[in-house]
């Protein structure tokens, strides 16, 4: 072997162990920076978990509802600053492990706050229940743009009106709506007689309405008020519907109509229902 061919093939190795090491160490560094997943999400539940952990419950808009770890969270210094409170909305960035049910979320930068609403006891109490509702009723990795936006939406319009009244009851509404739970609000579910003018009566024992002969005790009454409202918050946008004084009973009824059979669907009682009571 001349030394020339010998200091070729020296060289050609350096070159090799060169390209494997950049090569390895480009990869290596694209696990960092290049997460497997990545999606808009809302955050519905953080827990503390270990001594410096949060446990995270997310409804991402591409993902469904998701349950991961945010290591190091609850660290003075930590990369999440604000971003894991309840109802922010983030675009979020997470691992999936194969033998594990809870995700690693690796980062997750704010796109919108509720931090000036969850600062204001009666706000924060509204914003509760709507988080509690939709972590409990929304299935794990399940899509559901619809909820997604109602989430949204709510929670926009108890921060920029100050008030959780009309914004709650439109969502009890819908997720009832959505679930797809909705009685007829036009005649009596157990003899069918139509109910006009009348009120009509339910309770969370059963699903639907009773008319005055039909209702047994303890029942709760829908008003024609809250009837018709409910006609209205199927066709209108909750932005567009002005909380006048006429409105209040059937936001009332319509909201406790709607949180009775969420209850009667989930078949337990909301921790949350009772704190608006509070306000
Ligand atoms: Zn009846």
């Amino acid at each position: 072997m001349t030394a020339r061919v010998v200091i070729t093939i020296v060289l050609r190795v350096r070159a090799i162990r060169t390209e494997y090491r950049s090569l390895s160490g480009a990869a290596s560094a694209r696990r960092l920076l290049m997460p497997a997943r990545e999606t808009e999400a809302i955050i519905l539940k953080t827990f503390p978990l270990g001594e410096a952990d949060r446990l995270v419950s997310f409804l991402g808009r591409s993902s469904g509802r998701v349950r991961g770890v945010a290591p190091g969270a609850r660290r003075l210094k930590n990369r999440y600053g604000s971003t894991l409170e309840i109802l922010s909305h983030v675009q979020i960035w997470y691992v999936e492990r194969e033998t594990r049910d809870l995700v690693r979320i690796q980062q997750a930068e704010l796109l919108e706050s509720f931090h000036k609403a969850q600062s204001d006891y009666g706000l924060s109490t509204g914003l509760a229940v709507i988080s509690e509702i939709s972590e409990l009723i929304l299935p794990e990795h399940e899509v559901s743009e619809p909820m997604f936006r109602l989430i949204l939406l709510a929670a926009r319009e108890v921060a920029r009106t100050g008030d959780w009244h009309l914004p709650l009851s439109y969502f009890a509404f819908w997720t009832v709506r959505l679930g797809g739970w909705l009685p007829r609000f036009d005649c009596c579910v157990s003899c069918g007689t139509p109910f006009g003018s009348k009120p009509a009566f339910y309770d969370t024992h059963q699903p639907g309405l009773f008319c005055e002969k039909c209702r047994r005790s303890g029942m709760q009454p829908l008003h024609p008020e809250a009837r018709s409202l409910a006609e209205r918050f199927a066709g209108e946008r909750l932005d567009r519907i002005e909380y006048e004084k006429s409105l209040q009973l059937g936001v009332r009824e319509l909201r406790e109509a709607g949180l009775c059979w969420i209850e009667h669907h989930l078949e337990r009682r909301l921790r949350t229902r009772e704190l608006l009571e509070t306000t």
